[in-house]
């Protein structure tokens, strides 16, 4: 593909605020999905003094063609301290609005569902103001996983679907599907999750059909909350799937329409949104505050 479009072309933020957040995490060890996935917006965010944590170390147990994050298998070491430290970077950070993340943990029987629970209630203990959003992984479809993390009380549940049903073989791990994270996002909905989100990733060789398909199928599964950005292939090694095109921005917000339309309580969407990008607004609006 050509070179970025200006659509996609971010200012830097203030970069006293990314040093001051920079130097918080490192000191206490805990990492961020703005830092490993490359992320547009780290800039921006950091700026304004809001991260995305990734729990459950750095090597994720799955390879998906769009993802910087390292693939490997940590032989199902946890870090038993980390929810607490991610917890003191919430609080020494004074973040109102959290957002918790993990790479895939195939190598643990419960997938890290436990380790996302003792965020959550390390978060509540010594940030009792922040609201806690988690973005989950498929536990594999299991319903008992979702419970621990849904038993914590997060804000938001999310899990991203990522790309179109047709797709989903070529984009992400072999041991992912479309139906299992449908199922995830229905399951956290029936065990009393009172906002559900996922997100999806345009400029991989959908259609707009496609996509309006995704979107019923995420109201089918009862979701409240719907990203939908453009892919930007982290690097140019053969390890990611380059894009197919860059998404205009009027498609967006014709989907963004589309959507809202459909009955979501919040969208965002536009070339730069990721599925944490202005989380707070999202939940804000998905309440109609
Ligand atoms: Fe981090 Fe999310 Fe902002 Fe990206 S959009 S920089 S992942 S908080
Ligand atoms: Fe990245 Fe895929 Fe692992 Fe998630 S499951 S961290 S998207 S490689």
């Amino acid at each position: 593909m050509s070179a970025l479009p200006a659509w996609l072309r971010v200012e830097a933020g203030s970069y006293g605020e990314m040093a001051k957040v920079r130097s918080v995490l490192s000191r206490l060890g805990v990492y961020t999905v703005c830092e490993g996935a490359r992320c547009p917006n780290v800039f921006r965010c950091w700026g304004e003094g809001t991260a995305t944590f990734m729990i459950l170390g750095e090597v994720c147990t799955r390879a998906c063609r769009f993802c910087s994050v390292r693939t490997g298998n940590p032989r199902g070491y946890v870090d038993l301290d980390e929810p607490r430290r991610v917890a003191e970077a919430v609080r020494r950070l004074g973040l109102r609005y959290v957002v918790v993340t993990s790479v895939d943990r195939d190598d643990l029987p419960d997938g890290g569902a436990f380790q996302f629970a003792s965020a959550i209630r390390e978060i509540r203990r010594l940030a009792p103001g922040a609201l806690v959003e988690v973005l989950t992984p498929d536990f594999r479809g299991s319903r008992e996983a979702v419970e621990t993390v849904a038993e914590a009380g997060p804000d938001v549940f999310a899990h991203n679907v990522e790309t179109v049903r047709r797709l989903t073989p070529l984009v992400r791990d072999r041991r992912a599907s479309y139906e299992t994270s449908l199922r995830v996002l229905k399951t956290a909905k029936e065990v009393g999750c009172r906002l559900t989100k996922s997100g999806i990733m345009l400029g991989l060789g959908e259609s707009f059909d496609e996509v309006v398909e995704v979107l019923d199928d995420l109201r089918k599964a009862e979701v409240d909350i719907v990203t939908i950005g453009q892919y930007v292939r982290p690097t140019k090694s053969a390890r990611y799937l380059p894009e197919a095109r860059w998404v205009p921005p009027e498609e967006f917000q014709k989907l963004g329409e589309v959507a809202l339309s459909m009955g979501f309580k919040a969208v965002a969407s536009a070339p730069l949104v990721r599925s944490s990008y202005r989380a707070e607004d999202l939940y804000e609006m998905a309440l109609g505050l």
